[in-house]
């Protein structure tokens, strides 16, 4: 078994609730691409698997795996919210162009550090950071 699902599984035990074949298959579906997707696109993927999934059970079950550490949602300059896998350790963050959508991520070892002195002068205990940059990407500046 995956690490991930070992993970969901447990989470889902601590928290009393049913492991079903359902909940699973979503994890593999978001963990299976790097995309950013909405929950609804989730549901349509889903649903060409799991015949009787509901778009509740969907949400639901991405609430979960948002409070347990293994998906990520936000914004991106999107009407509707996006989820991605996150895979336990690894952090990025993101670019997102504002005129064909396009997401890109980064990481820099530096600017995360120079976060962490950031939150220690004030104080503050980081649990979760999420840094959004819009503008142009390369394609659609170019053309100007
Ligand atoms: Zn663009
Ligand atoms: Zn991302």
């Amino acid at each position: 078994m995956k690490r991930v699902e070992k993970l969901f599984i447990q989470y889902l035990h601590d928290n009393g609730l049913k492991v079903t074949r359902e909940r699973l298959t979503l994890l593999g579906e978001l963990f299976s691409s790097t995309e950013h997707v909405d929950a609804d696109s989730l549901f349509l993927k889903l649903r060409r698997r799991e015949k009787g999934v509901s778009r509740a059970t969907v949400y639901r079950t991405l609430d979960l795996l948002v409070s347990c550490g293994l998906a990520r949602k936000s914004r991106l300059g999107r009407e509707h919210y996006v989820y991605e896998a996150i895979t336990p350790g690894k952090h990025h963050d993101h670019m997102v162009c504002t005129n064909c959508g396009r997401i890109l991520e980064f990481y820099d070892p530096e600017l995360e550090a120079r976060q962490e002195e950031i939150c220690r002068s004030h104080n503050f205990r980081a649990s979760f950071h999420s840094l959004q940059i819009q503008g142009l990407c390369a394609e659609c500046h170019d053309s100007d």
